[in-house]
């Protein structure tokens, strides 16, 4: 029996064949549960139960669907302690992130239930007297939402908001290190009054769940944040099989610092981005791009903050940084960290896996600097994904700009500078879907769209109004009460010789 289960069609199942897997707490190695490992049989059940739903929901009106997000919002509100605790037991970010995370869902949650009251077409004249035309907003059908283990609520809640508000039913594939907090999510909805079958939940690996919600030819859109690797292959698939795809993936995001930054602000903004949920955030600082003038002075201070960082249970209010999310995290993690010594980088802080007493219960990192980085190198190239940063020396703003935009990915990046002429000449140049002046890669507001350019997306945008053009679709309705057939595209002459 697991003990965290499938939600399908308002009930809670376990996988039809019967599987489990267990889930350890990063931190401590203990025990969290057992959770349904499902087959494609159970993802088949998920999308019937959710075409099913699909006509009543749509026809429900949006702001009626609104009031239902209303009551999720609240009960996020007043589960907030609680949902933080579990997630941080289960993926091991410190507990005032992790409340951070479930505070983005709240953020979305609310802004996406009054989108219930707008989303907005638009009225235009039209082209003959005595006619009308607008837009509406369509849902697109039965939607797979694929979401990665590092935000376990708010990723989650970034695409579950915006596609219910637009009236489509879901099939949800969270990843399978953060299944539980993929459940309270869900029992939420369930307590909210959610009708049954409009959000489906099924638990298991991406080989196999992933891989059959993908490919089930009644799923019409796929909505996937992860990996590259992984985001490529869903790709292909989708494209094979005609259907919508949107994905959020890698970044290997800079921040650059001007020999006029605040270095105080900077140093923040720098540890906090580097280091928080251990580097594993999609906008993580992976490289530190610093002008030479200043650049000993950064490193020494740097040094001197980082060594001091402590490691621990994230439910110690004592603890920096926690536990890296597995083991074989932290073996890609070292992995790393030794690829980029044989590339003949320096380390300048850390560099090895945490074994101390209580840490070797869990997959502890130290957090880790590297100095004398080319920018050519592995670990200024690739997602590490975890504490490591590497500083960058530079001579000009011209060559940081062109050391940031030297990667495959193009998330997020910052500029510590005060002078006005660079930070904008930053934004003009540098080719990231987010940029921050004088503050780190961390911070995005759920108001505005969230996504990257190059490798790290296809195009698409989750969060702000963004969100709604991956979860709906337009519609153009032309009313003619002239009460004869008119005929569009006529010139102006006709049109008006004809009057
Ligand atoms: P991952 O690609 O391993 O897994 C993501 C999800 O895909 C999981 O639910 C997983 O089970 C599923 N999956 C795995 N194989 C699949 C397959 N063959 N078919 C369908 N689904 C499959 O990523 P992860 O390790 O969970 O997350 C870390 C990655 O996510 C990093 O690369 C990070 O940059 C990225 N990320 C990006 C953003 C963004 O907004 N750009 C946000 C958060 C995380």
């Amino acid at each position: 029996m697991a003990d965290f289960k499938n939600y399908i069609d308002g009930k809670w199942v376990e996988a039809k064949s019967g599987a489990t897997y267990e889930r350890r707490n990063p931190a401590t190695g203990e025990l969290i549960g057992t959770y349904a490992k499902s087959g494609p049989e159970d993802v088949a059940a998920a999308v019937e139960a959710a075409k099913a739903a699909f006509d009543r929901w749509r026809k429900l009106p949006a702001p009626k669907r609104g009031e239902i997000l209303f009551r999720v919002g609240q009960l996020l509100i007043e589960r907030k302690e609680q949902l933080a605790r579990e997630m941080t037991e289960e993926m091991g970010k410190v507990l005032t992130e992790a409340r951070g995370d479930v505070q983005e869902a709240i953020d979305m949650t609310f802004y996406m239930a009054g989108e219930g009251r707008r989303l907005w077409g638009q009225t235009t004249p039209s082209e003959l007297p005595h006619k009308w035309n607008m837009t509406q907003r369509r849902p697109i059908g039965v939607v797979g939402l694929i979401t990665p283990w590092n935000f376990p609520i708010a990723i989650p809640a970034w695409k579950i908001m915006p596609a219910l508000i637009c009236g489509n039913t879901v099939v949800f594939k969270p990843a399978s290190y953060t299944a539980r907090s993929a459940v309270r999510l869900v029992q939420i909805f369930e307590e909210a009054g959610l009708p049954p079958g409009v959000l489906n939940l099924v638990l298991g690996t991406g080989e196999t769940v992933g891989t059959a919600l993908v490919q089930h030819p009644d799923v019409a859109l796929i909505s996937f944040t992860g990996s590259n690797e992984v985001g490529q292959q869903v790709a292909v698939e989708c494209a094979r099989l005609g259907k919508r795809v949107s994905l959020e993936m890698g970044g290997k995001n800079a921040i650059i610092v001007m020999d006029d930054a605040n270095l105080r602000l900077a140093l923040d903004g720098i540890v906090w981005s580097a280091f928080g949920t251990s580097g594993q955030r999609c906008t993580a600082a992976s490289r530190v791009i610093v002008h030479e003038a200043v650049f000993r002075e950064l490193a020494d201070q740097l040094d001197a903050r980082v060594s001091r960082l402590k490691l621990g249970n994230g439910l110690d209010p004592t603890t920096d940084v926690g536990p890296v999310v597995s083991e074989s995290q932290l073996e890609r993690v070292h992995r790393y960290v030794q690829i980029g010594v044989a590339e003949g980088a320096q380390i300048l802080t850390g560099g090895q896996i945490a074994r101390d007493g209580e840490l070797a219960r869990g997959h502890f990192h130290q957090p880790t600097i590297f100095v004398d980085v080319r920018p050519e190198m592995r670990i200024a190239q690739e997602e590490i994904f975890g504490p490591v940063t590497a500083l960058i020396r530079v001579r000009s703003l011209e060559e940081a700009i062109a050391v940031c935009n030297g990667v495959r990915y193009g998330l997020s990046a910052s500029i510590f500078t005060r002078d006005i002429d660079k930070a904008f000449r930053a934004i003009e140049d540098v080719h990231t879907g987010i940029f921050y002046v004088n503050a780190g890669t961390i911070g995005a507001e759920i108001h505005l769209p969230f996504g990257g350019t190059k490798a790290t997306g296809n195009g698409h945008r989750e969060a702000g109004q963004a969100a709604l053009d991956v979860f709906s679709e337009w519609q153009s309705i032309f009313i003619d009460y002239s009460g004869r057939l008119q005929r569009a595209q006529i010139d102006v002459e006709q049109l008006t010789a004809d009057d």
